[in-house]
């Protein structure tokens, strides 16, 4: 473990080529995410908020630039090293909940686990565990589809961190949810970042909470830039 930031994009570069254009999603875009800080991605559909997330999450490589996470640098990391980054340091949570519709929320939450090698039991208690923590354990042996979407949700997020990541980053993880439940699993989302001291990068259309996280950042011409 090194001490400096827990996430950085060095001149992060990302283009997608149009039949008669290029599109410069990020250019030259530079971050860095501290320990246990809680920062909030503000910024338009089409700003290319996603594109950033999925690139700082290792789902995408950038055309030049690099991610750094916990000092260590990943663009020269083959496919394989990247994917076990990804399931053991990097919690990911969507829009959308993306859980298993054929498995109980426990089992969701068990699913990273077991791929990383734990054991059912300790997989099971882990998962029951974070699932009290968002005051969603009662609906453990419950299926996605017989959930409310506010639990989905929380379920969605116990899910993310259940390997204990380094690293939690949610592309507008309320932005399907009405205000009231949206403020509510954000209070959650919120408290267990703050109590795992975890770190964290929020997509959010939602002034209002990203006006209670730690620091507001936003992209503009391909840049990241600091609002407040
Ligand atoms: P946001 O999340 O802020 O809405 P995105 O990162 O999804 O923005 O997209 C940024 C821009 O990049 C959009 O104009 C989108 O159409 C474009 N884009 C995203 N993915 C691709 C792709 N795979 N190929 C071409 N263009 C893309």
């Amino acid at each position: 473990m090194s001490a400096g930031p827990i996430l950085q994009l060095t001149n992060v570069g990302r283009r997608y080529n149009e039949i008669d254009r290029e599109l410069v999603i990020l250019d030259d875009a530079s971050f860095s995410l501290g320990r246990g800080e809680m920062v909030a991605l503000v910024a338009p559909s089409g700003a290319g908020k996603s594109t950033l997330l999925h690139t700082a999450g290792l789902l995408e490589r950038p055309d030049n630039g690099d991610v750094i996470l916990d000092g260590r640098a990943c663009g020269s990391l083959s496919d394989e090293e990247r994917t076990a980054i990804r399931r053991n340091d990097i919690g990911f949570v969507y829009q959308f909940h993306h859980l298993l519709p054929e498995f109980s929320a426990l089992e969701n939450v068990m699913m990273p686990q077991m791929i990383r090698g734990m054991k059912p039991r300790v997989a099971s208690e882990r998962a029951q565990q974070l699932l009290d923590y968002m005051k969603v354990g009662a609906r453990a042996s419950h299926r996605p589809s017989e959930l409310s979407g506010g639990e989905q949700q929380r379920v969605a997020i116990a899910r993310a961190v259940a390997n204990a990541p380094l690293v939690l980053l949610a592309d507008e993880p309320t932005g399907n949810l009405d205000p009231v439940t949206a403020s509510y699993v954000f209070e959650a989302l919120e408290a267990l970042v703050r109590q795992s001291g975890l770190s964290a990068m929020i997509a959010t259309h939602n002034h209002e909470l990203a006006l209670r996280m730690d620091r507001r950042v936003t992209l503009q011409d391909g840049k990241i830039t600091t609002v407040s």
